[in-house]
């Protein structure tokens, strides 16, 4: 058993929370900032102090680098993020990152050598609030490029993000570059479950076995703008009651008929929006999200037909587009039993769970078998600066994740099904 060291886990969040930190107690540590980079500096120095190599790839993913007995062997990695939201919380990615570096460093202490090499990975952007999409270092790596499209992506405060990954890079010259995408062997990642399922269940490590599927849909409607006093009912064409209409359907029928279901409206605009006119033209973004493919599909159809119904009823003209897909994906069986027996070596109970957010491990699934730790936050808050993890269960975790290393990194097999990973079906 690998045994870490707890005191120096909480020194090190806590002098990552204090870059970029809040007035509230969370961080503002946005992907690529000047806090950003100071974070990634800090994390190289601890690495070169401890005699680790740093690299980073061209999408500035960053990677602390111990060797194992064979180099020739695909690496083991373990990581998250170190940006955060515009007002998040300490625990975000800094936990998974930084309890992977304990990891690190408790191997050092211990003078074991894997068998494969443990590389400490930061992954870039993965938070998407600054610069969109979220994930964008684990989907660069896992597709082996970036989209063209990013170079020219500006930033909510204006940056472009070209010159903001350049500045990334360059502030770090002692780290050598490697090709974006390598041959992995397995990748395992700690995170806080950001819900409140652990913490009801009072389980302090859920294995996650997959993510759910995400769609995002661009809704339009267009009527037609008229006067507010003079038109009468039989004249209207009015977009925004059409819409409503709808919602209120959606609303009772989604989630209520089904529990896995989730949907969100999160924004919605009426044109010209003025106090004394019928809109010309609304607009809205549904978030839909389901664990299983053919249920997502059912109710995408649903919410078009729903929606398409009532813009009829009221003389209007929909368009709805899909603006982003996100299949669901199924963790690695093999690396989950790997992560459940680590959790009993370290005498902790664990619970098999889904996870309701995306994260990088979903990219890395790709290429890779990747595998999750969740250990609970109070309230199941998270995006938030009171975002809070026990203290016993930030030990826990860095420990389950410990020893599932040292299983994952001594293991001189593929993972079975690493191979066909993103063509099977979830497993849930
Ligand atoms: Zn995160």
């Amino acid at each position: 058993m690998l045994a870490i060291n707890a005191n120096r886990l909480n020194a090190r969040l806590q002098a990552f929370a204090a870059i970029g930190g809040t007035t509230k107690g969370g961080v503002n540590r946005q992907a690529l900032t000047e806090g950003d980079r100071r974070a990634r500096r800090l994390l190289a120095e601890l690495a070169t102090a401890r005699g680790f190599r740093v690299f980073q790839d061209p999408i500035a993913n960053l990677f602390v680098w111990r060797n194992g007995r064979d180099e020739t062997l695909p690496p083991l990695l373990i990581g998250s993020h170190l940006d955060s939201q515009p007002a998040g919380g300490r625990f975000d990615g800094a936990l998974g990152t930084l309890s992977a570096f304990e990891v690190l460093e408790s191997l050092e202490d211990a003078g074991t050598i894997t068998d494969r090499s443990v590389v400490v990975v930061v992954w870039t952007n993965e938070e998407g609030c600054r610069f969109s999409p979220g994930c964008m270092g684990s989907m660069a790596f896992s597709e082996g490029a970036i989209p063209g499209l990013w170079q020219d992506k500006n930033a909510t405060d204006g940056a472009r993000f070209a010159e903001e990954l350049s500045l990334t890079i360059q502030s770090l010259p002692e780290a050598a570059m490697v090709p974006l995408g390598f041959p992995v062997h397995a990748y395992l990642e700690v995170h806080i479950e950001q819900g409140p399922s652990l913490e009801a269940a009072g389980i302090p490590i859920g294995v996650v076995k997959g993510i759910q599927g995400t769609r995002w849909l661009d809704v339009t409607i267009k009527g037609q703008t008229a006067h507010a006093g003079t038109t009468g009912l039989s004249w209207r064409r009015d977009p925004l009651r059409a819409l409503t209409s709808a919602f209120s359907n959606l609303y009772n029928t989604v989630m209520p008929g089904d529990p896995e279901a989730r949907f969100t409206i999160g924004r919605i605009s009426a044109r010209p929006g003025s106090v004394n006119a019928i809109p010309e033209e609304v607009h809205c973004t549904i978030d839909i999200r389901h664990p299983d493919p053919g249920r997502l599909d059912e109710i995408e159809m649903f919410v078009r037909s729903q929606i398409g119904e009532e813009a009829d009823t009221h003389g209007c003209r929909v368009q709805i587009l899909c603006a982003f897909d996100m299949p669901a994906c199924g963790f690695s069986e093999p690396l989950r039993e790997v992560i459940s027996h680590a959790a009993s070596v370290c005498k902790v109970q664990s619970m098999p769970m889904l996870s309701g957010a995306f994260h990088d491990a979903l990219f890395v699934n790709r290429i890779a078998p990747a595998g999750m730790i969740f250990v609970p936050c109070r309230d199941g808050l998270s995006h938030n600066e009171d975002e809070y993890v026990e203290q016993e269960h930030i030990v826990m975790g860095c420990e389950v994740l410990a020893q599932a290393t040292l299983l994952a990194a001594n293991c001189m097999d593929p993972f079975p099904d690493c191979t066909a990973l993103h063509t099977i079906e979830p497993t849930f």
